[in-house]
């Protein structure tokens, strides 16, 4: 079954066909392979505002005008978990969570 996922770097609606891959070569659900292969980034250093005027180009390729895809762009990339910080480089690395949570009360 095919079925789009929303870009959580790009905001770009990709099948799987054209998911990002993990570093054990599944696919990712989060990513499209132009963002994200090998369970890492493919700009790993990219600004959200370098990510605003790397996709606008596309945009105006798909029809829109260069504003409307900049505000696009500046509405709806904060929100994805890239951006947002919800999932962010360290989502691939070892967990280090604490066991032991302080909650001085
Ligand atoms: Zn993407």
């Amino acid at each position: 079954m095919m079925s789009a996922n929303v870009c959580q770097s790009c905001s770009w609606s990709f099948r799987e066909d054209h998911a990002g891959t993990e570093k054990d070569g599944r696919l990712s659900a989060l990513y499209c392979r132009y963002c994200y292969e090998d369970g890492q980034f493919a700009q790993a250093d990219l600004s959200l505002e370098g990510m605003i005027e790397f996709c606008v180009p596309f945009l105006v390729e798909e029809g829109m005008t260069e504003v409307d895809a900049r505000a696009k762009m500046t509405a709806v990339l904060p929100g994805l978990k890239r951006w947002s910080g919800e999932v962010g480089h360290s989502a691939l690395e070892p967990q280090t969570m604490e066991t032991s949570p302080d909650n001085g009360n």
